[in-house]
């Protein structure tokens, strides 16, 4: 998996829902049903590379800001000059928006006292929600892994270090069906409770197309720890918009699609794909529009967007599910 890549204010003119901890709206505060009874949605945006795609990604984050999210998040990548951007897009988004911000943290290449000051570095952007994760090699992201001489090893450790250090809520990153590195579900349920025993208040999940394997992955935390299984598992759901993004969310998550999703995408791109476009892409918005239905109806506590710093799928995803969504030009 490759990832180049607060403090949230309250809306204007809205109702805030967001419970105070320490002053400090927090993910899991804004988890609660939306005024009009709806299930909050999040999206997640990725570093962009240069100045075309930061214009687009905040062309996005505006068109979002309309919408109400509860939160944004922005991965974390391995590349130098992506991580500076990435901070700096982060910040901004936490002080020159009304969204609240997440903060995706990695231990690749970083010695602990790097993470420290990047941590202290959000803190000063007055970004307070972080999702803490140890990350991949880069380069080849099932490459061996190795720890910073002077870093970490697991996530877990992260996790203590940051509630260490100050008023943070954090997240961690949960996997229905099991992280590749795991020897077994039993074992990778049990680092997963070992995260959230400390300090994690909630996960967000790897990517699914099959709604079973987070059924199953929220039923093995519950009988492992019901005290941490009483957390919120965040689903994250990718809109499939054409035959490239399956690619993308086959690499995001290190899991071929399900046949049975793959073989209504290639009845839609027929003979000709490059003509078909329009109709993989309808497909691909009723597969997404169906996995989020299925999650509201069992109890969801919120659907996570990867957007790939679009809002269109999203949007349309969201206003099938009867949501309503500002009227306005969304980005494709
Ligand atoms: C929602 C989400 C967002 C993500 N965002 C990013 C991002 O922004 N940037 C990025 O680079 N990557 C990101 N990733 C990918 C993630 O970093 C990788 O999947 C990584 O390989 C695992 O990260 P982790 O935090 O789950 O690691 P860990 O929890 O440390 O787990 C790593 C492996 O070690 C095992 N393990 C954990 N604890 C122990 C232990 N005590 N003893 C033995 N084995 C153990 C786990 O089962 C797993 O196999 C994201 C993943 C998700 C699901």
């Amino acid at each position: 998996m490759s990832f180049d890549n607060v403090r949230g204010r309250s809306t204007p003119g809205r109702p805030s829902r967001t419970p105070q901890v320490s002053g400090t709206p927090s993910v899991v505060g804004q988890l609660g049903r939306r005024p009009d009874g709806t299930v909050p949605f999040s999206v997640e945006f990725n570093p962009p590379r240069d100045e075309a795609a930061e214009a687009r990604l905040w062309r996005a984050a505006r068109e979002f800001e309309r919408m109400h999210p509860a939160f944004v998040s922005m991965t974390y990548g391995a590349g130098g000059s992506t991580r500076d951007r990435t901070a700096r897009i982060t910040g901004q988004l936490a002080r020159e928006t009304t969204l609240l911000t997440v903060a995706h943290l990695t231990a690749v290449g970083h010695s602990v006292a790097e993470l420290r000051s990047i941590v202290g570095s959000y803190a000063d952007a007055g970004i307070r929600n972080m999702l803490v994760l140890r990350g991949d090699p880069p380069g080849d992201p099932l490459g061996e892994w190795r720890k910073h001489p002077d870093g970490v090893e697991y996530a877990e450790e992260l996790v203590r270090m940051v509630c260490e250090l100050g008023d943070f809520h954090v997240g961690v990153a949960s996997f229905p069906q099991g992280h590749y590195r795991s020897p077994d579900l039993d074992h990778d349920t049990r680092y997963l409770v070992s995260k959230l025993r400390a300090g994690a208040e909630y996960s967000i999940t790897q990517m699914f197309f099959d709604v079973e394997h987070y059924l199953r992955l929220r039923d093995r935390v519950a009988a492992c720890d019901p005290e941490q299984g009483a957390k919120p598992i965040i689903p994250e759901l990718m809109p499939i918009t054409s035959l490239r993004t399956v690619q993308r969310a086959e690499e995001l998550s290190g899991r071929a699609l399900p046949e049975s999703v793959m073989r209504r995408l290639d009845r839609a791109a027929g003979a000709d794909p490059e003509a078909n476009r329009a109709a993989v892409r309808e497909v691909g918005i009723e597969i997404a529009t169906e996995i989020a239905q299925r999650l509201i109806d069992e109890g969801a506590p919120c659907l996570h967007f990867i957007t790939l710093n679009f809002a269109r799928a999203t949007t349309e995803v969201l206003t099938n599910l009867g949501y309503t969504v500002t009227p306005a030009v969304v980005s494709a």
